[in-house]
């Protein structure tokens, strides 16, 4: 291949290596996307300069039309949907790399001249194994995400038996091709199997095991992309599906070990099963109630706030008003930080962007292992559209199905107001006896509706 084509792949990899490098501190993010999308605009016109299949113009009317797809999806999806957006990412990104492998099977079959070498032939089959789970797979989480099926795990007996088979099945089809890719039948056979593969890993797993899967699938689809990489000998294609399956590799880990939980146990799935009959919850908490002017006092006779933001401040858009508060409290010298538990909200980073978004300062936003032991000297903790990263049944329920997901020691506080709008639970569906704990009161409403109330309170105060 050209030398100016290997050297701006060569940029365009450095620059995505420098991206991902960047996006590990919030205060560089920013940066590390603009070099990462750069990155990609040279890696895509250089990827023109050796477009062989097709013309430009058809190139640029699917680039136009996929664009346009995509401005208008930016535009409308809602950030409390942005897991199932990325599901749909996933799962397209699995599909792409499926349907190059296939074509590129295809195209060198019918070609005598091409011939299918182990190094393509491996690449292809595995194109289409990790491609085609998680294009189904990412289908499963998307349907399950976005409530148009069940999010409740589906398990039957020999589950896991059958998943096994079915891989070695796909493995005995493989080597059938490797001896003879003329007979396209087994091919198509390993497409069957790969699809319904990735329908049957991910029905088993639900509740609060999702995002770790969207994670995984995430990976896989830069693996795909990796081994679309070979079948193409595109060198940037390598880099870029090897950064995307390590990265996404690690997220899955992070997210693993903050919700106390093994990738394998995850897997195997089921979770959600015993919170659905609630057995293991007790009996109801009885909670004390607080209106917005009591709760306007609690926080003028504070010195010290941590707020623990949650999944209900994204859905009211209440980070705004939470950054009113923070001036109001301010204004009065009051102490006032946030406590970031790892997978509050929906997606990883969730809190993080909600908050930089009403222009709250990185320094204010404390990670749970930073910040877990001052819980204990704070005077008020505002929990606003949390739950479940504030449950201690986590700590101290061995039957609860969050038990040993590290949490945010929000209960040791001298007083915690909880901003919610009924008892309604949390993701992982589980009750929280924090809510009857005596030091804690319930402030019932919509997030973003009950702080301006508060703020306005405060203000009309001073
Ligand atoms: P939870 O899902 O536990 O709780 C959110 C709470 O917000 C609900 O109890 C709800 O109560 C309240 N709420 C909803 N709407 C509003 C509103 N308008 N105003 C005020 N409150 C509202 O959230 P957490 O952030 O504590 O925990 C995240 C959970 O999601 C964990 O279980 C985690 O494992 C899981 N998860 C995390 C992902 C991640 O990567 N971060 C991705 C996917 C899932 P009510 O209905 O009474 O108002």
């Amino acid at each position: 291949m050209n030398i100016g084509i290997q050297l701006a792949y060569l940029v365009a990899s450095v620059l995505f290596i420098l991206g991902i490098k960047y996006l590990g501190k919030t205060k560089d993010a920013r940066k590390g996307n603009v070099l990462s999308a750069v990155g990609m605009f040279i890696a895509i016109i250089t990827t023109l300069f050796t477009v062989e299949v097709f013309s430009l113009i058809e190139i640029g009317v699917a680039i136009l039309v996929g664009a346009a797809i995509g401005l208008y999806y930016s535009q409308k999806v809602a950030m409390t949907k942005i897991p199932e957006m990325v599901a749909l990412f996933n799962g397209f990104g699995g599909l792409a790399s499926f349907g190059v492998a296939l074509s590129d099977f295809f195209f060198k079959n019918a070609n005598a001249a091409a011939s299918l070498d182990v190094i393509n032939l491996t690449s292809i089959l595995l194109s289409v194994l990790i491609g085609g789970v998680t294009f189904t797979g990412s289908m499963v989480a998307y349907l399950k995400l976005d409530g148009k099926v069940s999010g409740q795990p589906i398990t039957f007996s020999g589950q896991h038996l059958l998943n096994l088979i079915l891989l070695i099945a796909f493995l005995a089809a493989a080597v059938l091709v490797f001896i003879d890719p003329s007979q396209v039948v087994y091919l198509y056979i390993l497409i069957a199997l790969a699809l319904l593969l990735g329908i049957l890993t991910v029905i088993p797993i639900g509740g609060a095991d999702m995002p770790v899967v969207i994670s995984l699938l995430n990976s896989y689809s830069g693996m795909a992309a990796c081994a679309t990489g070979f079948i193409l000998n595109n060198n940037v294609l390598i880099v870029a599906g090897s950064l995307v399956g390590a990265s996404g590799i690690i997220l899955t880990q992070i997210m693993c070990k903050a919700m106390n939980r093994s990738l394998i146990n995850v897997l195997l799935g089921g979770f959600g099963q015993t919170v659905a009959t609630g057995g293991a919850d007790g009996p109801a908490v009885v909670v004390k109630e607080i209106g917005v002017e009591e709760t306007a006092m609690l926080f003028d006779s504070a010195s010290s706030v941590i707020v623990v933001p949650g999944y209900g401040m994204a859905v009211a858009q209440a980070q705004h008003v939470v950054r009113e508060l923070m001036e109001q409290c301010e204004k009065r010298n009051i102490e006032f930080r946030f406590a970031i538990h790892p997978v509050a909200g929906r997606m990883p980073g969730h809190m993080n962007v909600l908050l930089a978004e009403a222009n709250i300062s990185y320094d204010k936003l404390i990670e749970m292992d930073d910040i877990n032991e001052d819980f204990s000297n704070t005077d008020l903790v505002f929990v606003v559209g949390a739950n479940d990263v504030v449950n201690p049944a986590a700590r101290t329920n061995p039957q609860s199905p969050i038990f040993g997901m590290p949490i945010l020691n929000a209960d040791k506080a001298r007083t915690v107001i909880v901003s919610k709008r009924s008892m309604g639970k949390g993701y992982a569906g589980v009750e929280n006896e924090l809510f009857g704990f005596p030091n804690c009161l319930m402030l019932f409403g919509d997030a973003k509706q009950t702080i301006a109330k508060v703020v306005g309170e405060m203000k009309d105060m001073t």
